[in-house]
């Protein structure tokens, strides 16, 4: 075949389209989809990446290509197909679709490989001229008595410290010839510092069994399988499946990536995985967060260069280039991180299941609480359902005991935070010296300052919201924008100095705490006091070993965590959830209750869970109590397939924000009105409903005031593609953001 002669390239910094040019003459053959390019832009160079290879154009006179960066794609096909049908599901431009799949730090070139000095012997010196050497300069001869003794260079920094020289010296001796220094690159490994024990396969169950005789079939011949929803109820020992199914997928040739949810990837999960394949330390590839740009450029090298054969990581591991991809795991399927915030807003999970339909892999979704969407999916016939129903050894659910606030809150201070039943049996708790976890999802002391006398609240000059009073830091917070300002001594609207404090956040939990059971240790967990890169392990690991009797904490600590000497779980405002203008109010609730108590009772001693309420009777809350699955899924599609709710349409959610509010408006009735035609004249899919548009419930965010219009239908891409259209063909007000959320799930 010839070489291809033209090129259709995205610049890193396009509107929205891509463009083509020819390849000239000297980088024939050298140009391939996933290639990194320099091309002209009107009078600029600009980085661009290769997205088609063409061998005829139907344009003449294109311009050339100015500079290819690397000898290798860095995009495989299949990553630039998945890349293709993110655009046009989530209706981005292919760009910024690319800008997921390839990450910054391996776009940006000044990221790069880091290399150290190496020092190694040239040659074996002679038995004479050693000699020499020792009676002359002593500490010389010991650096090359050192190297004899090793089979491998060693890093410069580190042969001075060995042997007590200097760099200089160092330097003369390889100008003497005495020994050779060269740069090597090395691995910046996040990871190096521990030392993983290998830890063996555990005996399975016979329902774990069953389910693995049904997954490995799938990871044996995914071409005859669906993808898998693996509902499991907390502690029934799903991750041992996941290790499975990988030793299987390794031993037929093949790679995997387990996806986990950022939150959880916590040193414990990391440690479970690397332990098990202790022996393939260098294969496993790590990527979260909390890595370096050095370690994350390393890390993806590791997968890119084939080293790497197991990839675990939260969201955008899901792009993990791994070539004969033969299983993705999702662990904890149902939760919300797995969705991008900004564009491209894609869902991982999504992706993760199209991703798999595409290289014909296994795909494995796990939960304890599966999401709507997929749980419909496993109804419909789509997914295939397995169950663990029991958690293993047997162990027993843990009890949930719902706590009515309305009857607690008159027994005096503190009762409606921390009501007298909770306290009772965190007191029989610590008498046995066994630990507690107390849950509340909101950082900070009082959620907000109120007037006593005008009713004044102290809001965020930013956002429409009211001010979080943080004691520890002595100021208010604003937790949408992180606006600080000082603690006002009277109220800034009459100059009353009667300010109510109201609305408990986990430092007063903590505070509480601390004073009820003044003998016990209490420790706060949230992103106020795990600040610094290892503040949550060591807390953890405290928390394990026994030194911390009662932790409070947010959803830090709400999943994946085990910890056997748990017995109680006291969830402190069960209602802080349910009451949000979300239509998933009741099935985030019924997950959050369900995943704390989860963290109950997971050693020898079974466990016991408060659940702390004003609406004891809410379905979402009798249904956790119950531990009733199947009946809250099934009143909760009820009521979503009267509503016409995901998962039986898809919801498109367009946002406009602006500094100005009637520009902002305007433009939402602009392009209600423009969309509305569109489905009058056939451009959209007949089913599409359109809502009105209106503020959106946070009204403004970042001195941004937002309006949301809401589309839902069941023909998701034909409607992603028509409305990319419709937006391409409208024009804003310049400082109106318009942006797009498929399948969108934070609605505030
Ligand atoms: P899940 O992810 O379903 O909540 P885990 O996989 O965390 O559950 O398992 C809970 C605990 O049970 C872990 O400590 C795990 O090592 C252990 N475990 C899992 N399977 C078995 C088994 N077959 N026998 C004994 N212990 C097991
Ligand atoms: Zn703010």
């Amino acid at each position: 075949m010839p070489d291809p002669r033209y090129a259709r390239v995205v610049p890193d910094r396009s509107g929205q389209s891509a463009f083509d040019y020819e390849i000239p003459e000297h980088l024939l053959g050298k140009i391939w989809i996933g290639s990194r390019v320099r091309v002209p832009v009107r009078t600029r160079l600009l980085l661009a990446t290769v997205v088609e290879v063409m061998e005829t154009s139907e344009v003449e006179g294109l311009k050339p290509i100015s500079e290819a960066l690397s000898d290798k794609p860095l995009i495989n096909p299949t990553l630039i197909q998945l890349g293709n049908w993110i655009a046009s599901y989530y209706c981005c431009a292919s760009h910024i679709a690319l800008r997921a799949i390839l990450p910054q730090v391996v776009r940006n070139s000044e990221v790069k490989a880091k290399q150290l000095l190496f020092a190694r012997l040239d040659k074996k010196p002679d038995a004479e001229a050693f000699e020499q050497l020792a009676r002359r300069a002593p500490k010389q001869a010991g650096v090359i008595d050192f190297l004899l003794g090793l089979s491998e260079p060693i890093a410069l920094t580190d042969l001075m410290k060995e042997c007590g020289v200097t760099r200089n010296t160092l330097e003369g001796m390889r100008d003497r010839g005495l020994i050779a220094i060269e740069r090597q690159t090395v691995q910046r490994d996040p990871y190096s510092e521990e030392n993983f024990i290998h830890a063996p396969q555990l005996e399975m169950n016979a329902e774990q069994v069953a389910a693995y005789e049904r997954i490995s079939a799938a990871v044996r011949s995914p071409e005859l399988n669906r993808p898998i929803l693996l509902h499991g109820v907390t502690g029934s020992g799903k991750t041992e499946l996941y290790l499975r199914a990988i030793d299987l997928t390794l031993s037929l040739g093949k790679t995997a990536i387990v996806l986990v949810p950022e939150i959880s990837l916590t040193p414990q999960t990391v440690e479970r995985f690397k332990s098990r394949f202790a022996n393939l330390q260098g294969e496993v590839a790590v990527l979260h967060s909390h890595l370096s740009d050095g370690e994350r450029h390393d890390e993806w090298h590791k997968i890119n260069n084939r080293v790497a054969k197991i990839v675990i990581g939260a969201r955008s591991a899901v792009f993990a280039p791994l070539e004969r991809l033969g299983l993705i795991v999702v662990d904890e399927e149902h939760e919300n991180s797995y969705k991008q915030e900004d564009a491209p807003r894609y869902s991982a999970r999504d992706v993760a299941v199209y991703r798999a339909h595409m290289e014909n892999c296994a795909i494995l979704l796990g939960s304890a609480t599966p999401s709507m969407e997929s749980y419909h999916n496993a109804m419909t016939g789509k997914y295939e359902l397995l169950r663990l129903l029991c958690r293993v050894d047997d162990r027993q659910m843990p009890r949930i005991r719902i706590i009515d606030l309305r009857m607690e809150a008159s027994r005096g201070p503190g009762a409606s935070i921390l009501s007298e039943t909770l306290c009772k049996a965190i007191r029989e708790r610590l008498e046995k010296k066994e630990q507690s976890i107390l849950f509340l999802n909101r950082r900070g002391f009082s959620t907000s300052l109120i007037c006593s006398s005008c009713g004044h609240v102290c809001e965020c000059p930013n956002c429409s919201v009211a001010l979080t009073f943080h004691r520890a830091a002595s100021r208010i917070v604003c937790h949408i924008c992180g606006h600080t300002a000082v603690v006002p001594s009277k109220c800034p609207a009459c100059r009353d100095p009667r300010i109510k404090y109201s609305g408990a956040g986990t430092e007063k939990v903590e505070e509480l705490a601390a004073a009820f059971f003044p003998g016990a240790v209490v420790k706060r967990l949230d992103a106020d006091t795990v600040t610094r890169k290892d503040a949550l392990k060591d807390a953890l690991y405290a928390f394990r070993t026994g030194k911390i009797d009662i932790l409070v904490g947010t959803q830090m600590i709400a999943k994946g965590l085990h910890f056997p000497n748990v017995t109680l779980v006291g969830i402190v405002n069960a209602d802080m959830s349910l009451h949000l203008p979300d239509f998933r109010a009741g099935e985030r609730t019924f997950q959050l209750l369900t995943q704390v108590a989860g963290r109950a009772g997971r050693g020898e001693v079974s466990g016991e869970v408060f659940v702390q309420t004003y609406t004891p009777f809410h379905p979402a809350i009798q249904f956790a109590r119950h531990h009733d699955f199947p009946g809250f899924y099934e009143q909760e599609l009820e009521f979503r397939r009267k509503t016409n709710f995901p998962p039986f349409s898809h919801m498109v959610l367009i946002t406009l924000r602006s500094e100005s509010e009637s520009h902002a408006a305007f433009s939402a009735d602009t392009l209600t009105r423009r969309v509305r035609e569109a489905l009058e004249s056939g451009d959209l899919p007949a089913d599409t409903v359109i809502s009105n548009p209106a503020p959106a419930p946070i009204e403004k965010s970042h001195g941004q005031y937002r309006f949301h219009l809401m589309l839902r239908t069941a023909r998701i891409t034909r409607l992603s593609k028509s409305l990319f259209a419709i937006l391409e063909k409208l024009t804003f007000p310049e400082e109106v953001i318009v942006t797009v959320d498929v399948d969108a799930f934070q609605l505030l």
